[in-house]
């Protein structure tokens, strides 16, 4: 098979998708791209994109002249993405995706990778239900949330008392 030119090395693709972990650098959308195959134990479902920030040929979107051909194909100008934000990015030639957002992705997925290493994503969320009531005088509240939440529905929270009452605090 030839190798297309606007192809990553394989070894910038491995290490690209390996520092996101296979996790759509996109926020908005963090979908998983890979997954075991249920009815081959040797093969994986790999849908991830290593995609060109800038592009690598000229006409193509995002696509910066004073960027040197190694430039264009070294690791900095890569994102990891799945194969569905790959393509949105470039639709009319990357105009709503510019090159600094792509970057600033990829930064701070990175780091969010970084540091949930060794972690469970699913812990830094909290599910809250049921009911939350508080009483007292002085800093009554209800309800504090420090962190991302998901609030099922019937949740009650109350708070009263005398001074600073604050039914739901969150952040
Ligand atoms: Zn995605």
């Amino acid at each position: 098979m030839s190798k297309n030119r606007d192809d990553f090395d394989p070894k910038v693709v491995d290490t690209l998708s390996r520092r996101a972990s296979f996790i759509c650098s996109n926020p908005d959308c963090r979908a998983l791209a890979i997954a075991p195959s249920n009815e081959d134990t040797s093969k994986a479902i790999y849908i991830g994109v290593a995609a060109h920030i800038t592009a690598a040929a000229e006409g193509g979107p995002r696509y910066d002249p004073n960027l040197t051909p190694d430039q264009r194909a070294s690791i900095e100008n890569g994102i990891f993405l799945c194969s569905s934000c790959s393509v949105m990015i470039d639709k009319n030639g990357g105009i709503d995706f510019p090159t600094n957002l792509l970057h600033q992705w990829k930064r701070n997925h990175e780091q969010w990778v970084r540091e949930h290493l060794n972690k469970s994503v699913e812990s830094q969320i909290t599910i809250v239900d049921g009911e939350h009531k508080a009483k007292g005088i002085g800093n009554v509240t209800g309800l504090e949330i420090k962190k991302s939440a998901i609030i099922k529905p019937g949740t009650k929270v109350s708070a009263e008392g005398i001074g600073n009452v604050t039914g739901t605090k969150i952040g």
